[in-house]
């Protein structure tokens, strides 16, 4: 192999001389440290770039550090290849081609705060969607069309101003495409379901470079997997949304109580549960409060009448009582923001998730037990109560099957400090240990950090199957493997 001045050199030379930060000083040809080494060509790269209405950036460009960090500290990867920041569906398509002939596997950006970090890669190329982010609602058929870089926030705040949202992530900077198109957790799920639910219809760029709408009456099987497998099957380009009135205002917020009572009150937290209406959405947390002491937080978000509002908080306000109780009407929005605080960008994040078969007392014995003895004052376990309109669909009906489960817990550390990392991880691991006899086997597939295929058949459940024979219609070479990877059985991958 020989370099721009025909001197000889190895591979590894090639990389260093030629493959970094080309594109400011002229495009360069790009050495990818693959299972089968490619060299992608000048010609090529020059090319792309001029189909591109975006941005191509290579290692050492300005943005490409900005454009490869995302939320999860621990995620520190640099796409070898290049980053694409697409301006729309055309850059898509002509990076997705350009990948596919050049044999680069693709991973796929929107808001960045997936934990395991599968929006960013090593070796490959990164279509950064960050930067589409337009979004229109139309008030008279209540719904809302809008493209992957727009984040949960951003989204409420336009469907508010016409006092309609659906369901999205409870912080306002995660991205609707990652929360969509793995689930959709959010304070309007018991009502009206799970964001994939409420998707009516998804354009994908698929691994042949082809934009497809998908819907339930085109390409159905397509829309089926798109929502709940995130980038396996493409990149999705344009998200269609189902709303509903909401607010603008709702009863919401947080009521304490000290951890010595937790397990009452997590006890009288489920029996609640038991009897809420579908407008109540409450969620508790093990999490230990600014000034230090080890708490449970009950989040509490009703968003039926105000009059009929009252009485349904009324015994959360009740019970114990708390020992801070700030649950009162606030704007639907506001409430959206309210836990971003706590977790900002750029700590030390890892998830240990399951769905439960029963939250019962020896869990809750367990639970509260196991936070006695967390390690970071920023760790938390989040629990999530579902049922309601997410147990009200069939299990095959979406690639969600665990409709059955009342609720999701994660065991989440979060610390600062890179080199206590170990301790943290071990506390998690332990207390997920624990737990195991109260799993239903079942994991949200938006809660998986990087812990392997078994994990990623667990998400899916009794989906999974249909999913990889999708996969191998639509990504037999798996293209698109940084992600919670459905592996294609049709072809090895490439
Ligand atoms: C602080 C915090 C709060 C959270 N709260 C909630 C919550 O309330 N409810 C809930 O359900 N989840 C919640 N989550 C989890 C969240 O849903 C996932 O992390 C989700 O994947 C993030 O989406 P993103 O677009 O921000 O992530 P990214 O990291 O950008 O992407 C996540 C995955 O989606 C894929 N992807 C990205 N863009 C596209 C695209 N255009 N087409 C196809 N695939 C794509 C990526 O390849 C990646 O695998 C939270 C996460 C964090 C960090």
């Amino acid at each position: 192999m020989s370099n721009k001045s025909g001197s000889r050199t190895s591979r590894r030379d090639f990389i260093k001389t030629t493959g970094t930060g080309a594109l400011t000083a002229g495009l360069g040809p790009f050495f990818l440290p693959l299972e089968r080494a490619q060299v992608v060509s000048e010609a090529a790269l020059l090319e792309l770039k001029k189909q591109l209405r975006g941005d191509l950036l290579r290692p050492g460009d300005g943005g490409y550090n900005t454009a490869r960090s995302v939320w999860n500290a621990m995620v520190d990867r640099r796409p070898a290849a290049l980053i694409v920041r697409c301006a729309g569906a055309a850059d898509v398509i002509s990076s997705v081609n350009f990948a596919r002939t050049n044999s680069v596997p693709v991973s796929v950006r929107g808001g960045g705060h997936n934990v395991a970090g599968s929006a960013v890669c090593d070796d490959g190329i990164m279509l950064d969607l960050s930067r589409m982010k337009s979004i229109r609602v139309d008030p008279v058929s209540r719904t809302a069309r809008a493209e992957p870089g727009v984040l949960c926030g951003e989204f409420d705040g336009e469907t508010q101003a016409f006092g309609l949202a659906t369901t999205g992530g409870a912080c306002s900077e995660t991205g609707i495409v990652g929360v969509s198109l793995g689930g959709g957790f959010g304070w309007l799920m018991r009502k009206y379901g799970l964001a994939l639910d409420n998707l009516m219809s998804v354009d994908v760029v698929s691994a042949d470079g082809q934009l497809r709408k998908t819907s339930s009456t085109e390409n159905a099987e397509l829309f089926f997997g798109v929502r709940g497998a995130h980038s396996n099957f493409g990149v999705a380009t344009s998200l269609e949304y189902r709303l509903y009135r909401v607010g603008p205002t709702v009863l919401a917020g947080v009521a304490l109580h000290p951890l010595e009572k937790a397990r009452e009150a997590l006890k009288f937290y489920c029996e609640y549960n038991s009897k809420a209406p579908d407008e109540m959405s409450a969620w508790a947390s093990l999490l230990t409060s600014p000034d230090g002491h080890p708490m449970l937080a009950v989040l509490a978000c009703y968003i039926g009448s105000s009059e009929a509002g009252e009485k349904v908080v009324q015994p959360l306000r009740e019970f114990g009582p708390p020992v801070a109780d700030t649950i009162q009407p606030m704007p639907y929005v506001k409430f959206q923001t309210m836990f971003d605080g706590g977790v900002p960008r750029g700590r030390y994040n890892y998830w240990k998730a399951n769905l439960l078969r029963e939250f019962n007392d020896d869990a809750i014995d367990r639970l509260v037990e196991g936070f006695k003895s967390v390690t970071s004052p920023y760790s938390s376990v989040l629990i999530a109560h579902l049922e309601g309109a997410v147990s009200r669909v069939r299990k095959d009906e979406t690639t969600f099957s665990h409709r059955t489960s009342p609720y999701n817990i994660v065991i989440w550390p979060m610390w600062t400090d890179p080199v206590e990392s170990e301790r943290h991880i071990k506390w998690a691991d332990e207390l997920w240990k624990a737990m195991q006899p109260f799993s239903s086997g079942g994991v949200y597939v938006n809660d998986l950090g990087n812990e392997g295929e078994e994990r990623v058949k667990a998400a899916y459940g009794i989906n999974y199957e249909r999913l990889v024979a999708l996969k191998n219609k639509y990504d037999p070479t798996n293209l698109f493997r940084f992600n919670q990877n459905i592996r294609p059985t049709v072809r090895k991958s490439s």
